[in-house]
């Protein structure tokens, strides 16, 4: 069988979930949206359904799948409805919506619903995405109101820049917020991941830690909550081949690299196509048999490149670890130009497998 997997550490998500309530002081729903960010939304679900307030997800089929796995507890749609006629199977599942746009709310009014919703109004506190402009935000909470469809509002927003330890425009974006909730009495959400770990004195009832959960860092900066976090995924395979090569010789598809040195190469079961980044150049760090070393060459489909030079010990069979707790995800995704999230979620054909139940 092909070495390469994806090990899902489950006590590590649930230490990740446990932190991010107790950093927030609330109540948290976990983001469990793309497959729980690559790791496998229903048995994630599963794994922190003891303990949590609930799940968010970025549409209906997403949250199907979790209540089709028996998960009773609330689940939020991020996006609320994409079309009117998914109300009666959110009434049905008891999901609950979120409401960012006008059209949303005159399907509500007109469509009819058989048990009340719970809805999360959201505000466009300035990233511009989606969200109700703060001069219809009071009207719609009071058309929600008048409707009789509604059993609960929560009022929400979403940060932009709460990954940017140093921007004002988290602080903008909260005062935006408290102006427009001004006289309306319902709980709150605001903080996406970045927010639980860096912007402390937020008002918020419920969060919604997404990829701090997965134990990555949302920040490019060390930041000491996100410290705390235990990674997750550990993305692993085995050297299926090795040669030695004299100075002045091409690893790889263009030869992106060329040796300066005698050098080992240990050839890898893993490629762009089990979503390991293509964009990832010579020198990311990659462990071989416990010890750091880095790829060299252009990563190709099914197999990549590593230096074995100094690892000496490494030979056909020796485990590899390209991130994990010993190679942050972030670390590879900076190399790459991207973001752990993106990593994460690129991840294809890699069986997961899950410890720590
Ligand atoms: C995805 C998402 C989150 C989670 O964001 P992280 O940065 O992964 O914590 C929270 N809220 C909304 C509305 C989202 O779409």
């Amino acid at each position: 069988m092909r070495p390469a997997r994806a090990l899902i550490d489950l006590q590590a998500l649930r230490h990740n979930y446990r932190l991010a309530r107790e950093l927030a002081g609330a109540k948290a729903l976990a983001v469990v949206k793309a497959d729980a960010y690559g790791h496998g939304a229903v048995r994630c679900a599963l794994a922190l359904e003891a303990d949590a307030d609930g799940f968010a997800v970025a549409c209906i089929e997403e949250a199907l799948e979790l209540r089709a796995a028996g998960i009773k507890a609330p689940v939020l749609l991020l996006e609320g409805f994409f079309e009117a006629s998914e109300l009666s199977l959110i009434a049905e599942h008891d999901l609950w919506c979120v409401v960012h746009s006008l059209w949303q709310l005159e399907a509500i009014e007109q469509h009819p619903v058989h048990k009340p919703l719970n809805i999360w109004l959201k505000l466009d506190s300035g990233m511009h995405r989606v969200g109700l402009h703060p001069k219809d935000y009071h009207e719609a909470y009071q058309r929600l109101l008048a409707s009789g469809k509604v059993a609960r509002i929560v009022l929400m927003s979403h940060f932009s820049r709460a990954d940017e330890l140093d921007a004002a425009t988290t602080e903008q974006q909260v005062a935006a917020f408290e102006a427009a909730r001004q006289g309306l009495t319902a709980e709150c959400s605001l903080r996406n991941s970045p927010g639980v770990l860096a912007w402390p004195n937020t008002p918020s009832d419920w969060v919604r830690p997404g990829i701090m959960l997965y134990g990555a860092s949302p920040f490019e900066v060390e930041q000491a909550q996100a410290a705390r976090l235990q990674p997750v995924m550990t993305l692993q395979s085995r050297i299926i081949s090795v040669r030695e090569l004299p100075v002045g010789e091409p690893v790889g598809y263009g030869a992106r690299f060329t040796s300066t040195r005698p050098t080992r190469v240990g050839v890898v079961a893993m490629g762009y196509a089990d979503g390991y980044p293509r964009h990832a150049p010579s020198g990311t760090p990659v462990v071989v048999a416990g010890k750091r070393t880095q790829l060299i060459g252009r990563v190709s489909m099914d197999m990549l490149c590593v230096d074995l030079t100094e690892v000496p010990e490494a030979t056909v069979g020796s485990p590899v670890e390209l991130w994990g707790k010993q190679v942050l995800a972030s670390d590879v995704a900076q190399q790459a130009g991207t973001i752990p999230y993106q990593i994460f979620c690129n991840l294809r054909r890699v069986p997961l497998e899950y410890e720590g139940q």
